[in-house]
């Protein structure tokens, strides 16, 4: 049985209208889906109402484009990271490097072991340690800091030198080579 023409183009009516409504369905839900997405990534309404209209002007190169454009972390991801950041630099900070030789020193340090760069210094009355541009003492209220100054390092890192033993200051025994010789 051959069935009419009428039959066959209802038929196809009805196909292309599911087609349409499915195709439909599918581009709100890709425009749904693009006002997510950017909701997500960005706070700017502007540019939410954009990744949406965009989809929704340009059914399947919109998305493309989306893909390509959009912010490559969501506002979440991007808060994880400044939060790891922040771990980070505190940790950098909690363990100060000598700014010398760029070594790891103890924040109770007074000079750098390694290559005699003054770190702190120690208030005069209550013996706290100072950062070296302070000039007060925060922790006994001494307003009489000696500000720090370039000579004062080299003081100090003479008085550490001169804690060793002078070997090479030292006159030399007082022996006198004893020549001998044959004068008799
Ligand atoms: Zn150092
Ligand atoms: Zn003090």
């Amino acid at each position: 049985m051959i069935p009419s023409l009428e039959a066959l183009t209802s038929i196809l009516t009805i196909f292309l209208a599911v087609v349409a409504a499915l195709l439909i369905a599918l581009w709100l839900s890709l425009i749904i889906w693009a006002l997510r997405d950017m909701r997500a990534r960005s706070r700017d309404p502007f540019a939410q109402f954009l990744a949406a209209l965009l989809v929704a002007a340009l059914p399947v190169v919109g998305i493309i484009i989306y893909f390509i454009l959009r912010p490559p972390e969501t506002l979440i991801e991007a808060y994880e990271r400044a939060l790891e950041e922040e771990a980070l630099l505190q940790e950098i900070e909690e363990r100060p490097a000598c700014p010398g030789c760029s070594r790891t020193v103890e924040k109770n340090w007074l000079l750098c072991p390694y290559c005699h760069t003054r770190l702190r210094k120690a208030c005069r009355d209550c013996n706290a340690l100072l950062a070296l541009n302070w000039n007060l003492c925060p922790y006994c209220g001494n307003q009489k800091v000696d500000p720090y100054t370039a000579g004062a390092v080299t003081a100090s890192v003479m008085v550490q030198e001169q804690v060793d033993p002078v070997a090479e200051d030292e006159p030399e025994p007082d022996v006198e080579p004893v020549e001998e010789t044959t004068d008799d």
